[in-house]
């Protein structure tokens, strides 16, 4: 792409610029803002795929089950699935999501640190593989009638990011001390295998390879201690991804490439015999495909220092920079091609300070009217969203070959009251 490369590489892979508007999947943004209206969540059909098959030719004999938090919604879902894809859910609401697009419980991985017995018993009935996350949990799950299991264990693994999505240390909430899991092992020697989460927005591989090696090692235990080896082994997801350019980026390829190589790898020097590889990435797989659109409400200077554009969203459908620091970038949609002439901080609508999207972004002068877009926002964002302020959340589409699908409708003031009584 032309001019101002930069922040054109976080764009999704069916974007491009023409007449000075930007366009994704062969629509134009403004046409998109025009027709659903803003803010809105533009997901580009390509880009989706693109990161399903790369996760595919990465790792051909593994079950890749998509981490549906990530992005919890039925024509996603059913998308990956044409794809070959599976998927892990933590929830009775995440399940029904995938049941109703479709998916097959041999493709269904159940997670959760306090599994509700409604979950548990839907895992039963599709034949899903739980993740037992705890020693309790064993017996509620087998009266709710599963019969496909790991175990999560926790390696005390500190990965590098933030504390918020670390999930691997000693004293998580999540998956069992390891002599807790061999526990497990031994009450449950039909288990089908072992399953570690390390964490998410992972911008390192060390962590996951320690892990692996770990994980190596930890049924080499198993073996000498309960006669038992894993067949499956899951590390889940945790890829993380850029959201300016100033981050460092990987591919899906470099880093599933290096996880299948050091599982050989380690699983040769323990003599393991061969199991299955299960990954589920989330973030990595929806993230960049997903734009956000907000129409600009007015520009006001604050200080010397700091001029704000106001948009009609802000934390309610994105809540990213507040609770994590997120950074973004912006992309003034309806005037693509023009030249920065200024730094601008992009805050949201909501009565909070802390509802500032971007604090610094450079961009052409916006003017009331004008299409922000937000690249990188298809993860943890309408996912996370609130209704704070009584603000409705935001409609999402799919975009690709010059057609737009909503694949979620706005909510509206009068669902919010239809909530209410009086
Ligand atoms: C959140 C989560 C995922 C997905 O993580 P990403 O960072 O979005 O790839 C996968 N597995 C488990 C157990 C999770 O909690």
């Amino acid at each position: 792409m032309p001019d101002v490369p930069h922040v054109f590489d976080l764009l999704p892979d069916g974007a491009s610029i023409a007449d000075g508007v930007l366009v994704v999947g062969g629509v134009r943004a403004t046409d998109l803002a025009e027709r659903f209206g803003t803010p809105l969540v533009v997901y580009d059909e390509a880009t989706l795929r693109n990161q399903a098959r790369a996760y595919r030719a990465a790792a051909p004999d593994a079950l890749v089950a998509y981490g549906t938090k990530a992005f919890p919604s039925v024509a996603v879902l059913r998308l990956f699935a044409e794809e070959g894809l599976g998927a892990d859910v933590s929830t009775a609401g995440e399940l029904a999501f995938a049941l109703r697009a479709g998916l097959d419980g041999r493709r269904l991985v159940v997670h959760g640190n306090n599994k509700e017995d409604e979950l548990l018993r839907g895992a039963a009935e599709a034949g899903a593989l739980v993740v037992l996350d705890s020693l309790d949990e064993l017996e509620r799950a087998r009266g709710a009638g599963v019969e496909r299991f790991l175990v999560r264990v926790t390696p005390g693994i500190e990965a590098d990011t933030h504390e918020a999505v670390k999930t691997a240390h000693h004293g998580s909430k999540f998956g069992l001390p390891p002599d807790d899991a061999a526990e497990l092992v031994r009450r449950l020697p039909s288990c089908e295998g072992l399953h570690v989460h390390v964490g998410s927005q992972l911008m390192h591989f060390g962590a996951s390879l320690m892990t692996v090696d770990w994980v190596a090692q930890f049924a080499a235990r198993l073996r000498s201690e309960l006669d038992w080896t894993p067949r499956l082994v899951d590390l889940g997801g945790g890829l993380g991804v850029r959201h300016v350019v100033e981050e460092p980026s990987f591919t899906i390829e470099e880093f599933v490439g290096g996880l299948v190589g050091e599982l050989r790898r380690a699983w040769h020097l323990q003599q393991l015999p061969e199991a299955q590889l299960a990954l589920e990435p989330g973030r990595s797989l929806v993230s960049r495909a997903g734009i956000t659109l907000y129409t600009v409400g007015g520009v006001k200077r604050a200080s010397a220092a700091t001029t704000y554009v106001t948009v009609d969203g802000g934390m309610s459908d994105n809540p990213r920079p507040a609770m994590y620091n997120a950074r973004y970038a912006a992309v003034l949609a309806s005037r693509a091609d023009a030249e920065p002439d200024g730094a601008f901080a992009i805050a949201g609508k909501h009565c909070e300070s802390g509802d500032v999207l971007i604090e610094r972004v450079e961009l052409p002068r916006p003017r009331r009217g004008d299409i922000l877009a937000v690249p990188v926002t298809g993860a943890y964002t309408l996912a996370m969203s609130s209704t704070y302020n009584a603000v409705p959340r935001p409609a999402a589409v799919l975009v690709a070959g010059g057609d737009a699908r909503l694949i979620r409708r706005r909510e509206t003031v009068d669902d919010l009251l239809a909530l209410e009584s009086d």
